[in-house]
């Protein structure tokens, strides 16, 4: 069975209104799920700083996911993907991706006509379209290639949070390879499996809800919980009580998603946030013997603020791999150089 398990860590830090010392607690948990480690600490490391987006919408620049230009800037899909070359939801729109980091991957756009939004603007119906979007070009994919068994619908929103483009946009992956991410669920599930002879996910839900402690409620399949071990800042999840696929959520279900999706990000408005990282993950072929469903997490990054853009996506923060534009063999031959290493 899952074992919540938490160290309780001594420390003591400088009084530097007495020129004392002062004794301090934190927590050291595991994540049941990932097995990564979450330390709990006193004091402020991320504040919201606003939601005032004006200064960095002034920055300008060329947008290819505004109106004026999506049509010229953007591809259409092969026939066999799109037969009109095109995927559209209410306001959303599906693209192909102009940078290859998955076999197949494409980018949404909630809406051409919203250049920027606050997460008070990112409302149900809008979240809706764009999932419904994304999911019809899930579905083509996996019919046209279904070797490309490991999918997942994924967003950077803001610089902070490694996105390039302000323009509210989503991305996702079809992959003959897992994010290190779901080959570690499937891992510990079925590892889960055969020591319990039950489901990791649907055991934890079940001690989730029990706890009460972190669990949030449900929207229709999905229940919502804050993870007793986040991997970052104000973390929620939703776990789906079916659906092992990406292919398998209907209407329904997303509609359901975008409606607690929502409210998070409503959430995270109030609180001064602005940027996020999100990730929709499928289950991989064998979800289904392992009792693996389809997870949603999302996390909050450092408010937005004009000139900064961090290198850490989704990739790294929700996938647990690394996207990087160079070689490990080109950097070493640079530093070689440097080293003067006549090599
Ligand atoms: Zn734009």
């Amino acid at each position: 069975m899952i074992l919540l398990e938490e160290t309780a860590i001594d420390a003591t830090v400088p009084d530097l209104s007495n020129g004392g010392w002062r004794s301090v607690r934190l927590l050291r948990r595991s994540c049941p799920v990932f097995g990564t480690g979450t330390r709990l600490i006193e004091g402020a490391k991320l504040t919201g700083s606003g939601t005032d987006l004006g200064d960095l919408v002034g920055q300008g620049g060329f947008c290819p996911f505004c109106r004026a230009h999506i049509e010229q800037a953007t591809a259409p899909f092969p026939e066999e993907i799109a037969p009109t070359g095109r995927i559209r939801h209410g306001t959303a729109w599906v693209v192909p991706n102009i940078i290859a980091y998955s076999a197949v991957s494409a980018v949404g756009i909630y809406d051409p006509d919203r250049h920027v939004m606050t997460l008070e603007d990112f409302q149900a119906d809008v979240l809706f379209d764009a999932f419904g979007a994304m999911l019809e070009h899930a579905r083509a994919v996996r019919r046209l290639r279904p070797d490309l068994v490991w999918s997942s619908i994924s967003a950077n929103y803001l610089p902070p949070s490694g996105s390039s483009l302000l323009h509210p946009h989503l991305q996702s992956s079809h992959d003959p390879v897992p994010l290190a991410a779901q080959a570690t669920i499937e891992a510990r599930s079925r590892a889960h499996l055969e020591a319990f002879g039950r489901g990791l996910f649907d055991e934890l839900v079940e001690l989730e809800r029990a706890a009460v402690a972190r669990f949030v409620g449900t929207t229709g399949p999905w229940s919502w919980l804050t993870p007793f071990a986040p991997s970052g800042f104000y973390e929620a999840w939703a776990l789906h009580d079916e659906a092992a696929e990406l292919g398998d959520l209907d209407d329904h279900d997303r509609s359901q998603l975008a409606s607690g999706l929502s409210l998070v990000l409503a959430t995270y408005h109030r609180k001064g946030l602005s940027s996020f990282n999100f990730q929709l993950l499928g289950g991989g072929p064998d979800a289904r013997a392992t009792h693996v469903r389809t997870l949603f997490r999302i996390v909050a990054r450092t408010p937005a603020a004009p000139w900064y853009r961090s290198d850490v996506t989704y990739f790294e923060k929700l996938g647990a791999e690394a996207m990087i534009d160079h070689t490990p063999e080109a950097f070493a031959a640079e530093l070689r150089e440097a080293f003067g290493t006549g090599l």
